[in-house]
């Protein structure tokens, strides 16, 4: 992979092992050459991931809709800031910028992202790795609650695998870059289904 979507939570929590984690991933991702896309905001992780890897030497493309430059602080430090009007073309570079997808802990936009790109690999809209990095165990009940959707029958045993998730990143970033594209429902006909 030459660059993966960052997705992650624009707040700072109070625990600051979450802004660390940012900042330990922005680095190792620059350090391993692999670019990042992201929200372009300054605040929260966001800013912290972007900042850690401009300062390793990383390439950091920021997307940021101009309605939100002010609130989330646009990072005009970044390699290169793209405003746009709005969140769907935010999203659309986010997929057509990057080879996947990688979740950090985050709140209600982060949880968005994540579930967009699985929904959007499951219908074969793309094809791209979606990883989740479980630090400090925060994605526990989510991972919970996809097993739980699994076995209710909501989620296929083709698309049951789609989110990649580990605890470090290393092992999570060597299964990304080893993935197979699921079958699609858009190659599905209704028998399938
Ligand atoms: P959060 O995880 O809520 O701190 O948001 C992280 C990033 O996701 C921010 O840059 C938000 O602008 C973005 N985001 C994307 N989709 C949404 C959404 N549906 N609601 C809120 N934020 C969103």
């Amino acid at each position: 992979m030459k660059r993966v979507a960052v997705f992650c939570g624009s707040a700072t929590p109070a625990d600051t092992r979450y802004v660390e984690l940012a900042r330990v991933v922005g680095r190792d991702l620059a350090r391993r050459g692999i670019g990042i896309v992201y929200g372009g905001g300054r605040l929260g992780l966001m800013g912290a991931l972007a900042y850690a890897a401009l300062e390793a030497g990383g390439e950091v493309i920021g997307v940021i809709p101009e309605g939100l430059v002010t609130a989330e602080v646009a990072n005009r430090d970044c390699t290169e800031l793209r405003i746009v009007p709005g969140m769907h073309e935010r999203k659309r570079l986010f997929t057509e910028l990057s080879d996947g997808f990688l979740t950090l802990p985050g709140g209600v936009g982060t949880m968005d992202e994540l579930w967009e790109a699985t929904g959007w690999a499951q219908l074969g809209y793309h094809a791209k790795p979606v990883g989740l990095l479980n630090a400090f165990g925060f994605f526990d009940h989510l991972l919970a609650f996809a097993r739980h959707m699994a076995e209710t029958g909501f989620v296929r045993p083709a698309h049951q695998a789609i989110i990649m998730t580990e605890s470090e990143l290393g092992p999570l970033l060597a299964r990304m870059a080893a993935h197979e594209p699921v079958q699609a429902i858009l190659s599905m006909n209704a028998g399938d289904l």
